[in-house]
């Protein structure tokens, strides 16, 4: 028996409220939202043109709708993973070009927008991509709603410099000419200096109908620092640029000096957490010169992507485990999980390996897991100042198979609540905080009248356990209803 007709039979139909036209019905859901501190139980909503057109916590009678029941079940908005890279076939060579190598990417592709759903992502934003990749992404006939940034670098700077010239300036075509670094990086023959300006560069994302400019900051991994990086000036021409534009300015980042030039460029968010700490690093704590510059990450009130997965999903690369783990069936297509497990498959593992030194596999993962563990270090600090965190896993960030898509959210979230944020933080960062930052906040991020119905329905309560989102039985996309075993790998 459905609610209204209980209220019929009671006699109480006035109090049931009309409704046409409608797509779905979610009755009897407790709903948890971010905006509110506390779950509403026994409320009914109502989804129409993929919008959410009412709540209320009386039963809504309306005719020719699916209805869901929500019974013992959360309602929460879908989260937003706003740092991904969709182009990437994880864990695959770059420029994969034998047809057993093209098909796995293709399934890959086919299967990635799937495995965000499955962990609830229903908002991505890529923030370093071309538009090829983009559309491959958009082209799939179930996927999160996409959003990105125009990626932009010094000439010869990173991450461009791991691609041979010529092919680097084809792929990564939107680099800034730094005249004052033409004689070790001389602009490429024929090309117009006018055309790789900051100003330049900022007009030819915004067009590309780009949110966001992300400006690579980064002169070196490890000891290493001979990379180019832009110089001050240009940095300022492209915030000012970019604020004319209305695109946001994200900094790639994670060393303290390189972290430290993205604060004196204004940016609005540093797109990884700080854990190069350079001469501080083996300090313990959080050291005077590291909460210093936390500090001033709070009091401009720059936005923090603190990333955690990159150094434990290049740790994984290192486990033996790491391909038995029973969620990697439902995230990766079968033949792409065969192929991670043989001798072409760890081509990563092996490069990293040589460049440790050929260190052992456990002391390499271990090595990973220190530097990761500064970041936490990091994100504890920052949220005890109360600095609203950033959800962004940066899926994948290197050809890792340890980073998977969605499954990283998730695996992010967990290391969010590992690092100290309460469950209730740790729902915010995937939700208002990020669409807030994004400024996607009129159409995303909580569960409310207007909102695009990007929702989930948990059978666990995610205020009491980050575990909670796990537990997803329902994705729902714009309105309609997806089965979350649907969506796994096959
Ligand atoms: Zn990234």
């Amino acid at each position: 028996m459905s609610p209204s007709s209980i209220l019929a039979g009671l006699g109480l139909a006035l109090l049931a409220t009309a409704a046409s036209g409608a797509d779905l019905l979610i009755e009897n859901v407790t709903i948890v939202s971010p905006e509110r501190s506390q779950p509403v139980p026994n409320q009914f909503v109502l989804i129409r043109n993929e919008r959410i057109a009412q709540i209320t916590p009386r039963p809504i009678t309306a005719a020719g709708v699916q209805r869901v029941d929500g019974k013992g079940q959360f309602l929460t908005p879908g989260l937003t993973d706003s740092h991904v890279h969709v182009s990437d076939a994880v864990g695959l060579p770059p420029g994969a070009a034998t047809p057993e190598l093209k098909a796995l990417a293709d399934a890959f592709h086919v299967q990635q927008p799937r495995s965000y759903l499955y962990f609830g992502v229903t908002q991505v934003i890529d923030l370093a991509n071309l538009p090829a990749g983009l559309a491959a992404f958009d082209a799939q006939p179930r996927h999160p709603d996409l959003f990105h940034c125009g990626a932009t670098m010094p000439l010869d700077g990173y991450p461009s410099v791991f691609v041979d010239k010529p092919q680097r300036y084809a792929l990564m075509p939107d680099y800034i000419y730094e005249p004052a670094n033409a004689a070790k990086h001389p602009l490429p023959a024929g090309v117009d200096a006018a055309a790789h300006t900051p100003e330049a560069i900022v007009d030819r994302i915004a067009v590309s109908g780009a949110r966001c400019v992300k400006v690579f900051i980064e002169n070196g991994f490890g000891d290493q620092s001979d990379w180019p990086v832009l110089s001050r000036q240009s940095l300022q021409r492209l915030r000012a640029a970019a604020t004319r534009r209305g695109l946001l300015l994200i900094a790639h980042a994670n060393a303290l000096d390189m972290q430290r030039i993205a604060l004196d460029a204004n940016v609005d968010v540093i797109a990884h957490g700080l854990w190069n700490w350079g001469p501080a690093s083996n300090k313990p704590g959080v050291p005077a010169e590291i909460a210093a510059h936390l500090n001033r990450i709070h009091k401009s009130g720059t936005g923090y992507q603190p990333t955690l997965r990159v150094l434990a999903g290049t740790a994984d690369l290192f486990r033996a485990d790491t391909l038995e783990d029973p969620t990697y069936k439902k995230v990766v297509p079968a033949a792409l999980l065969d192929w991670y497990g043989t001798e072409p498959g760890q081509w990563f593992r092996k490069v990293m390996k040589q460049n440790s030194g050929n260190l052992p596999d456990p002391k390499i993962a271990s090595l990973e897991l220190q530097v990761g563990e500064r970041g936490m270090r990091a994100v504890r600090y920052l949220h005890g100042l109360g600095h609203p965190l950033l959800l962004g896993s940066d899926t994948p960030s290197a050809p890792t198979y340890g980073n998977q898509p969605g499954y990283d959210t998730y695996r992010e979230m967990r290391l969010l609540a590992a690092a100290g944020l309460p469950p209730l933080d740790v729902f915010r960062a995937a939700t208002i905080n990020n669409v807030r930052q994004f400024r996607l906040d009129k159409d995303y991020g909580a569960v409310a009248t207007g909102k695009i119905a990007n929702l989930l329905l948990l059978d666990a309560n995610p205020l009491e356990s980050v575990h909670a989102w796990s537990r997803i039985d329902k994705i729902i996309l714009r309105g309609r209803v997806l089965e979350r075993e649907s969506l796994a790998a096959r």
